[in-house]
């Protein structure tokens, strides 16, 4: 075995060499075209001027220390908090997604002084151990002391399920329930906006907090700015990161409504290295200026062009029963089968479109303001890679005799 190497979870789809706007190029010079955009990142392209231009031109302090004030940090929060829900007021400082939840659960414990959470099974809200404790339960299996009295819900999410967290919070020591409103990690699982309103309500009741985690969700990927705007949810928690830079600089942020903000100044640890690191927060300050100034039009572009991917997907031909799943730009195709999923997802890569295969769904989370043109090409990808094998063999060969003519 090579030393020096970097860990794997499991062999690498791609060796990556390039990426430029909806496209990445791997180490053999192969274009792929991008349905994936590093999962929630990317979300207007690689390499985009916009950020990369600040990331450029950064004339700012090297590095700040926690204990320093650094007067973007709080540009940055102010306009966070500008649009995001309601109660949420102040922001603390994380180097990526899961550091923000790990923030998020301290701060639930401590305001509540409870001990216990709930959230949905098979979910993902990052690496660290707490995170993982309100994750998927199989991650118990193999690391015995996770957080205790993290309960899970399974969904689907209908009056079963709502029950179950009735039952759960009436005991009145659940620090939080958190979820990802929409769920990107389950496959675009869109909860009813009565269920949302009713947890909402037994949250409240209970004195159990709401923690919406928004880390692949946020700014703009289901159609609003943030998918708790599109369900109604006021949390007293949002935890943000991936496409707040849009790829350009690490960064997460935990947002807490300003009671519970007030318990972890006061009694929480939050010191962060690396959070918020200047560099990064000038590129997030141009994300989000150009959201909020290109707001209306860029999400009215994106309903467009998510309609389309509906209608394309809805007919498409996949050899199996498929349910699509849409909202804005999270799109998942839902094929209740693991293996059949992986497969189609390989079928793409070999074809030049990257995807992917979430459990039993396969993710197509294209940048948002991906054009027509390119959303076409990506879907004929996908009809060819999915269409039945003897359609393909035939497409293959029209394929070969044409390229023979010409
Ligand atoms: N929460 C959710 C919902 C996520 O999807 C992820 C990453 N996929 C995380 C948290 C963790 O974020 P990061 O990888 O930036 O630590």
């Amino acid at each position: 075995m090579a030393r020096g190497r970097v860990a794997r979870e499991e062999e690498p789809e791609l060796r990556v060499q390039r990426s430029e706007g909806h496209y990445v190029w791997d180490t053999r010079g192969k274009k792929y075209l991008d349905f994936l955009m590093g999962w929630c990142v990317g979300n207007f392209g690689w390499g985009n001027a916009l950020m990369e231009k600040p990331a450029r031109a950064f004339k700012g302090p090297d590095y700040v220390y926690p204990g320093f004030d650094y007067p973007p940090w709080d540009e940055l929060a102010e306009l966070l908090v500008s649009i995001a829900p309601e109660p949420l007021a102040v922001c603390f400082r994380a180097t990526g997604g899961s550091e923000a939840v790990d923030l998020a659960l301290q701060a639930a414990l401590i305001h509540t002084g409870r001990r216990k959470f709930l959230s949905l099974e098979d979910s993902y809200h990052g690496n660290t151990l707490a995170g993982l404790s309100v994750g998927a339960s199989e991650n118990r299996e193999k690391r015995k002391n996770l957080l205790p009295g993290c309960r899970k819900v399974k969904p689907p999410l209908d009056e079963r399920a709502l029950a179950r967290i009735e039952r759960e919070l009436a005991g009145k020591d659940v620090a939080a329930f958190i979820m990802e409103p929409i769920s990107m990690n389950l496959g675009v699982l869109v909860p009813e906006a009565g269920f949302i309103a009713e947890v909402q309500r037994l949250c409240r009741k209970h004195r159990t907090l709401f923690i919406a985690d928004e880390v692949a969700t946020g700014f703009g990927r289901t159609g609003t700015l943030f998918a708790c705007e599109q369900l109604g949810i006021a949390p007293d928690i949002m935890t943000v990161a991936k496409a707040i830079t849009d790829g350009v600089g690490g960064m997460g942020a935990m947002l807490a409504s300003a009671p519970v903000a007030r318990s972890m100044e006061k009694h929480g640890v939050f010191y962060s290295t690396y959070g918020w690191h200047p560099r990064s927060v000038d590129i997030a300050l141009a994300t989000l200026r150009f959201l909020v100034k290109n707001e209306k039009r860029l999400l009215e572009d994106m309903a467009a062009t998510s309609d389309y991917f509906r209608s394309r997907l809805q007919s498409m031909a996949f050899g199996k029963t498929a349910e699509v799943r849409v909202r804005g730009l999270a799109i998942g195709i839902d094929f209740r089968d693991e293996k059949y999923t992986s497969k189609l997802a390989d079928r793409c890569r070999e074809r030049g479109l990257l995807t992917s295969a979430e459990g039993e769904t396969l993710l197509l989370i294209p940048a948002l303001d991906v054009d027509r043109d390119t959303a076409r090409k990506g879907l004929d990808i996908l009809a060819d890679a999915a269409g039945p094998p003897a359609a393909r063999a035939s497409r293959k060969s029209r394929a070969a005799a044409s390229s023979k003519a010409s």
